[in-house]
C-alpha cells in the first residue's frame, strides 16, 4: 500500500493534477490526462513513459505525438496537450 504521506507529496507528472489510487495503480485526477502510474512493491514508477494512458472517452491506449506534451487517440482522435504551468517572474 502507498502511504497517504507519499500520496499528499505526489503529482502527475504531465499535468501536475493529483492522484488517487485506484486497483493498485496511481491515476491521475483530471480526466483529460488519464494518466495511470504502475505502482511496483509499494514504489510508484512516476515516469509518463511507462505509465499507462487509456484515452478518457473511449479508452484506447493513446500515443505520444512527436513532441512528447500532446497525447493522441488513433481511435477518436481526442488529444490531450499539456500546458506547462506559467512560471511566475
Ligand atoms: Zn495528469
Ligand atoms: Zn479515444
Amino acid at each position: 500500500m502507498i502511504s497517504p504521506d507519499l500520496l499528499e507529496i505526489l503529482a502527475c507528472p504531465l499535468c501536475k493534477s493529483e492522484l488517487e489510487v485506484k486497483e493498485g495503480k496511481l491515476h491521475c485526477r483530471n480526466s483529460d490526462c488519464n494518466l495511470r502510474f504502475l505502482v511496483q512493491e509499494d514504489i510508484p514508477i512516476m515516469l509518463i513513459e511507462e505509465a499507462e494512458r487509456p484515452c478518457p472517452g473511449c479508452g484506447t491506449a493513446r500515443a505520444w505525438e512527436p513532441d512528447k506534451d500532446t497525447l493522441r487517440c488513433e481511435k477518436c482522435s481526442r488529444a490531450f496537450t499539456c500546458q506547462p504551468p506559467a512560471t511566475p517572474k
